[in-house]
């Protein structure tokens, strides 16, 4: 291996470690093709101290007032703000995306250490007098202890973001592996947590694939694990997890649609469905990847769609000017978008072809449009994760409602109307956990659940808000009697 690459270090305790592995994952400047740095993929044995070195420091950590937890994300959410420009250079230089999206992915980690900072708000529990004869009651939230992080890599640092700093302002110790292909945005944000005076054992960071992630799973210490990536691994980590007591939280892949209902406004739509389907290249459990117009609007919407498409500037987030879009994540990737394309293409109109962006040395595909797409089309299902967008034609309402109800997944749905009534339609029929209106994204911020549902997450309590809390927190009720006759015969 050459010596110039340099190995991504990992941290259990106090001390960051290049440590030697058997094998090690490219990690790769998606923009340029070059490798910047590889990830050690961890063994087992490593994983196990990471986990001796967390379990050790959670009484103390777990013992500490919330508002002394608190005082630590204030100084983290300072920390990060000051670093906001590196982390977003650092985001886009790994992931490719363009220097906006990737101040967006941080911007909306930065929002869940904010609400983390409220932690002595947010982890109160209730109490009642006189729940029965001389009985007062009382509930407290503790924390769970050892809790793991497993990531993807589309969003390296809003993804971990929801995991930790709840996890960590509750009282748990957390150690976080973060996808191996994005792994350099992860050291960051865990340095700047030691810098904010996280004490030692508290968060440990490790890399690595399986074997990492299933001793996850298998090990007595951990308690709990959070797990964000595609629904075949998030449905093995829940089960496999579950099987052995963990609490889990697994967020998968998903389909996700835009509705457009003829009397939506023209401008505003056309921007929200160009975001939502080309965004970070489309890289986004969000992506809007199917666009169903209703009734008259599909062909002209069409139209408007591919004059924009042409105008798209694709290149180097850090090198050029004025990018709209930015590479995949690995040519695995790019291959595996334009072998969809390849077959997709024998099925129904390719109105854009991005297969061909061949004067770029990156991982490039540019924005690519099917048309006449049906649910009996092998795209209508299927996540394709890249610029891939596929326009449908419905009647009405009620046939686009029944069509995103054919899918598996349960992420999100968007309707552009000005309508309330249909609006309100779509949203009480529509099988998925998030809905926009006029909303090409609707991704909830920090303070609402991250709700996907269906085959897009497996388990009960969702990442981000209260249910962020409740899943890294459990109940504790204690019963107190004393009767009610207390007198003062010792003269005190
Ligand atoms: P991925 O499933 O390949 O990897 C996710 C994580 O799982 C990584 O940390 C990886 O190292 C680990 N992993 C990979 N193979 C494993 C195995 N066999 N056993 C155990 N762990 C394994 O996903 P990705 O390609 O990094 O991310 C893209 C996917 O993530 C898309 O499907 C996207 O929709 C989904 N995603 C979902 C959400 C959500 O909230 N639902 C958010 C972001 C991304």
């Amino acid at each position: 291996m050459s010596s110039s690459i340099p190995i991504v270090p990992i941290l259990i305790g106090k001390s960051w470690e290049e440590i030697k592995t058997e094998t090690y994952t490219n990690v790769y400047n998606p923009a340029k093709g070059n490798i910047i740095a590889k990830t050690p993929m961890c063994d087992k044995q490593i994983i196990v101290k990471a986990i001796e070195s967390s379990k050790k420091a959670f009484p103390n950590w777990s013992n500490e007032p919330a508002t002394k937890r608190a005082n630590v994300m204030y100084n983290y959410r300072r920390l990060l703000k000051e670093n906001f420009e590196d982390i977003a250079k650092l985001i886009s230089t790994e992931n490719g995306k363009t220097i906006t999206e990737s101040r967006g992915d941080i911007q909306r980690g930065l929002e869940v250490v904010n609400y983390a900072c409220g932690i002595a708000e947010l982890q109160k529990g209730e109490s009642l007098s006189q729940v029965a004869e001389n009985i007062d009651a009382l509930t407290m939230r503790e924390p769970l202890g050892v809790c793991a992080g497993i990531s993807p890599f589309n969003f390296p640092a809003m993804v971990p973001m929801w995991m930790f700093p709840i996890a960590l302002a509750c009282g748990n110790t957390f150690i976080l592996k973060p996808s191996e292909k994005v792994p350099l945005t992860a050291v960051k944000l865990v340095e700047l947590l030691l810098e904010a005076g996280l004490p030692e054992g508290v968060m440990s960071l490790v890399h690595g694939g399986k074997q990492v992630v299933d001793t996850f799973c298998t090990h007595p210490d951990i308690a709990a694990i959070s797990f964000v990536g595609s629904s075949i691994i998030a449905k093995y980590v829940y089960s496999y997890a579950c099987k052995n007591g963990k609490r889990v939280q697994a967020g998968g892949a998903a389909k996700n649609a835009l509705v457009v209902m003829p009397d939506a406004d023209p401008d505003s739509t056309l921007r929200a469905v160009l975001s939502a389907s080309y965004g970070c290249a489309g890289q986004r459990c969000m992506a809007g990847s199917l666009l169903i117009g209703v009734g008259e609007i599909a062909n002209s919407l069409k139209d408007k769609i591919l004059q924009e498409i042409d105008d798209m500037k694709i290149g180097a987030p850090l090198d050029e000017k004025d990018i709209n879009m930015g590479p995949v994540i690995d040519f695995n990737s790019k291959q595996r978008i334009i072998e969809i394309i390849d077959k997709v293409s024998n099925e129904v109109k390719l109105e854009r072809d991005g297969r061909n962006l061949s004067n770029k040395k990156g991982f490039f595909v540019g924005p690519t449009l099917f048309s006449g797409v049906t649910p009996n089309a092998s795209i209508f299902s299927h996540e394709v994760f890249g610029p891939v967008l596929s326009m449908m034609n419905s009647k009405n309402l009620d046939q686009a409602i029944s069509w995103i109800n054919e899918l598996n997944y349960g992420n999100g749905s968007s309707i552009f109307t000005q309508s309330g009534s249909a609006a309100k339609k779509f949203r009480s029929n529509v099988n998925c956990g998030m809905i926009g209106v006029n909303v090409g994204v609707p991704a909830p911020m920090s303070m609402f659940p991250f709700a996907g549902w269906n085959d897009s997450f497996y388990g009960d309590l969702h990442m981000q808000g209260a249910e962020g809390v409740q899943f890294y927190t459990r109940q504790k009720v204690t019963l107190t009697r004393w009767d009610n006759t207390y007198e003062n015969k010792s003269g005190w």
